[in-house]
């Protein structure tokens, strides 16, 4: 008897300017804490884990990070071609890294055509914002523009760990929404969505369940 370890593969990257908290928000996801220090230049290339979508089929999602490169915009073509979905990641204590977005989000339509990716907006830092620290970018604000770009849309911090569940698990019950009404197939020569293994019955592992998605995406 097998039971599968994951049903499907999701390849998930995140994206946006250089010190937005990205690494820190894929360091809580996945290993459950924040550091402090954070060298923007060294990192691993991807990082994974297990969840479950509302159904009960297991996905592990392949995440990965750009380490660095992101200052200079040498992000490669095939960094986001083989890619089903994005955050799209800003600081909310940082207008700067707001007003880039539109570009990230086209860099990476451009790249992943003619997939479509699922696409979230992600406001990293919010307890800066809880802690005195200056709100730069408005919440209406980020909602309206994700509501006009078909995109979910939340505010995190990978310091206390608020909603980064919820910024990850969205994006993954999408991707898998898509699967369920055929409009996205697992493709040979395409990493952003592949299939999974079985596994004996005999062993266990613990699997998060995934938060219900709040999405209304494109
Ligand atoms: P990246 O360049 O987008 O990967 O950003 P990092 O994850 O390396 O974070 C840049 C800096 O912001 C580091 O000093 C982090 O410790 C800090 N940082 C990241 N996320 C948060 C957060 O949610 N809250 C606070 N207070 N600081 C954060
Ligand atoms: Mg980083």
């Amino acid at each position: 008897m097998v039971e599968p370890i994951f049903d499907y593969q999701f390849r998930l990257i995140l994206i946006g300017d250089s010190t937005v908290g990205k690494s820190s928000l894929l360091k809580y996801f996945t290993d459950g804490k924040f550091a402090e220090i954070s060298d923007p230049t060294v990192g691993v290339d991807f990082f994974a884990r297990l969840i479950e979508v509302k159904d009960g089929t297991r996905i592990k999602l392949q995440l990965w990070d750009t380490a660095g490169q992101e200052r200079f915009r040498s992000i490669t073509k095939s960094y986001y071609r083989n890619s089903v979905g994005a955050l799209l990641v800003y600081d909310i204590c940082n207008r700067a890294s707001f007003d880039n977005i539109p570009a990230w989000m086209s860099e990476a339509r451009r790249h992943i055509e003619p997939h479509r990716p699922v696409f979230a907006l992600v406001g990293c830092k919010l307890d800066l914002v809880n802690n005195g620290g200056q709100r730069e970018v408005s919440k209406e604000e980020a909602k309206t523009f994700a509501d006009q770009n078909g995109l979910f849309h939340i505010e995190t911090s990978a310091k206390n760990g608020l909603n980064v569940e919820e910024a990850f698990s969205s994006v993954t019950q999408e991707v898998y929404n898509r699967i369920q009404s055929g409009e996205y197939k697992v493709e040979d020569g395409w990493d952003g969505i592949k299939t999974g293994y079985s596994r004996p019955t005999n062993l266990s592992y613990n699997f998060i369940e995934a938060e219900p998605a709040k999405f209304s995406c494109c």
